[in-house]
């Protein structure tokens, strides 16, 4: 079996409220920012409780992303990797739709 990428059309807000963004092994809750959550370990964010459902990561490689994937499967992490740049641009067009609704 193969990762292929999908297009799906996300809530970028409900996206953010279930989302833990990794660097390698260890990430962020989107939602409270907490620090240092290990996403082979931590389904649920210590800190504001929330239970992740996506995983974006900061790592560009494809390679790495592939290794990252990989260590998810194997672990029986049922994640799901969304495009980093993708929730940016679409998090981005959503503030500036804010701004001129104000
Ligand atoms: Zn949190």
């Amino acid at each position: 079996m193969n990762f292929v990428r999908i297009w799906k059309e996300l809530n970028t807000e409900e996206v953010e409220k279930q989302l833990l963004l990794v660097e390698d092994l260890y990430g962020t809750c989107a939602s409270c920012k907490k620090l240092g959550l290990n996403y082979l370990k931590d389904k649920i964010c210590s800190s504001c409780g929330t239970t992740f459902k996506y995983i974006a990561t900061t790592l560009n490689n494809p390679a790495d992303i592939q290794k990252l994937l990989n260590r998810m499967k194997s672990n029986n992490i049922d994640l799901i990797m969304i495009e980093r740049d993708d929730y940016k641009k679409a998090q981005a067009k959503d503030a500036l739709k804010d701004l001129f609704k104000s």
